[in-house]
């Protein structure tokens, strides 16, 4: 078998939030719709995987780099070979950087030869990782960030009343968090991710304000990301305990994240550190390590499958499935992985288990 096409088709698909809302971090102010990166790698012998790039506004210079610099190096290759490719192609462009655009792609790449591998094996990708015998597995909603308290707590009443009871927050404001404790009661867990914004100084004194909000984590507190030893301090000295690794690449960054002690709960994210080639390595890592993964997938499509597999396979009972909180106007796999009661599928088909929709594909493809 070998691989005889790869495309990297951009969607853009419109959204709501239950609000005005802010994704200064990856998008821009009252955000209205989410733009991804699919990518299709077809085989000679007629098998198609798909893969997920991390999107946004990232989607134009990854899909550059993957139609001109990785696809010329995989077309008739073996899609079997996924170690020794993701190896050779990692080595073979590592001089234009271990993380960004390149990295997001191979990511992309590596997603889409597991879902081929799987459907040769007529398998599903948790199970070529080891298998898992869970049906669902928990999930948390994921909050857009809103920066108006009233409008944090209409939201957590809303992602309640669909049934969840774990959430994640974007607010960097404390009032902002307050209003969500309260709307949510002593008993909903809730994560608050910051998105990379404080000195250690400032995190530390926000952690100090923080700390009665009975967080589960707080995320990226400290600029910039890889301030390993920032993020150690702030976890020894600030109270509250402390997740990062969606911004970390390949399985060295997160070797030395470990070895800083700077996180509780790290959160590798298949669709740019690497693939589920890497995010099983970093899995057995973690473990080595007494660290609990929490896969980062911010993501609707290959990328958030590949994160259910590697949870469901390799992540224990404790595994968390990140679960935007959009209101997506399309969605690429129709109601096959919407949440219920706070519960994701996983998913038993061969590969990553659910095709995506040509229909939707057709619709928002960005031409
Ligand atoms: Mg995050």
């Amino acid at each position: 078998m070998k691989i005889q096409h790869i495309e990297a088709i951009p969607l853009r698909i419109p959204f709501t939030v239950g609000g005005k809302s802010d994704a200064g971090a990856w998008g821009g102010k009252d955000l209205k719709t989410v733009d991804s990166l699919l990518l299709k790698v077809s085989t000679d012998d007629g098998l198609v995987g798909w893969g997920e790039s991390f999107g946004f506004t990232a989607v134009p210079i990854v899909k550059a780099a993957i139609d001109a610099v990785v696809a010329p190096l995989c077309i008739g290759r073996d899609p079997a070979l996924i170690e020794k490719l993701m190896q050779e192609l990692q080595r073979t462009l590592h001089i234009f950087g271990r993380s960004g655009a390149l990295m997001f792609g191979l990511s992309a790449l590596d997603i889409a030869l597991w879902d081929i591998a799987g459907k040769a094996a007529g398998q599903p990708v948790h199970r070529l990782l080891g298998g898992s015998d869970a049906s669902a597995l928990s999930c948390y909603a994921s909050l857009i960030r809103y920066t108006d308290p009233e409008l944090v707590a209409d939201n957590v009443r809303r992602a309640l009343d669909l049934g969840y009871r774990r959430l994640k927050l974007h607010e960097i404001d404390p009032a902002c968090v307050r209003a969500a404790r309260e709307a949510a009661g002593d008993e909903v867990e809730i994560t608050l991710d910051v998105n990379c914004p404080w000195s250690v100084r400032e995190a530390l004194d926000m952690a100090r304000r923080l700390q009665q909000y009975n967080l589960r984590w707080l995320e990226e507190p400290v600029w910039p990301p890889e301030n390993h030893a920032g993020l150690a301090r702030l976890r020894r000295e600030g109270g509250i305990p402390i997740a990062a690794g969606e911004n970390a690449s390949t399985l060295m960054d997160f070797a030395h994240m470990l070895q800083a002690q700077a996180v509780d709960f790290i959160q590798p994210s298949p669709a740019k550190m690497g693939g589920i080639t890497e995010l099983r390595k970093v899995f057995a890592l973690a473990n080595a390590n007494n660290t609990t993964v929490m896969v980062h997938a911010f993501y609707d499509g290959p990328g958030l499958l590949a994160g259910i597999h590697g949870s469901a396979a390799l992540g224990g009972a404790n595994a968390l499935v990140e679960w935007r909180f959009f209101d997506l106007e399309a969605q690429l796999y129709g109601d096959a992985i919407v949440p219920k009661n706070g519960m994701m599928a996983v998913p038993q088909g061969p590969g990553l288990g659910i095709e995506p929709s040509a229909d939707v594909i057709r619709d928002y493809r960005l031409h």
